[in-house]
């Protein structure tokens, strides 16, 4: 495999999880701030399912099983629709959906389902793994959602992850004034 242009990725590698849990996080901190953990959990789900499958004994290939776009699509399905835990397979299920798309965008791409060996790329699948282009990925799923906060923010009242409300606290009493003062640009 030669890489389409510099740099030292290694297309054989999955995606970073640093990106795979930026951009889970980032989306289900939007959607419901609870779920971050559990949807985080299943977008490293593929790759430490393997690891536990190879620890009681199966010998699978990287990137096959447990890397099928259509199980974790039935499975975000199966929680949306027949039957769910507090979202938790939803968030599981949806956390691995953005894992195998991310890493479909990366030469070795993931496979479509159990009956197919070809591999399913999206977006030609030309990310070298390991690259800035991962990294300008995940960059704008956390920036988009991050602009969706902003945006929503003000018509929920609920907690928002990435704001703690400044001006709210103040105006309910919480917090003094040169405390709001101190605080209202810092959002992280
Ligand atoms: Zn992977």
């Amino acid at each position: 495999m030669v890489p389409l242009a510099g740099g030292s990725a290694d297309p054989g590698k999955a995606m970073k999880w640093v990106n795979h849990v930026a951009i889970a996080g980032a989306v289900s901190a939007v959607w419901r701030p609870e779920l971050v953990p559990v949807a985080v959990l299943g977008a490293t789900a593929p790759d430490w399912l393997e690891w536990g499958l190879k620890l009681i004994g199966y010998r699978i290939k990287h990137r096959t099983v447990t890397h099928y776009v259509t199980s974790w699509a039935f499975g975000l399905f199966f929680g949306l629709v027949v039957w769910d835990w507090h979202h938790a397979i939803a968030a599981f299920c949806a956390g691995g959906l953005s894992h195998v798309f991310c890493d479909a965008l990366t030469v070795q791409g993931v496979p479509l389902g159990w009956w197919s060996d070809r591999r399913f790329h999206l977006f030609g699948g030309r990310l070298r793994t390991g690259g800035l282009g991962e990294y300008f990925i995940a960059g704008g799923v956390v920036a988009a959602c991050l602009g969706l906060a902003l945006l929503t923010r003000h018509f929920d009242g609920g907690f928002s992850p990435f704001f703690f409300d400044w001006p709210q606290l103040y105006q309910d009493g919480l917090i003094d004034g040169a405390e709001w003062k101190k605080n209202r640009f810092r959002w992280l």
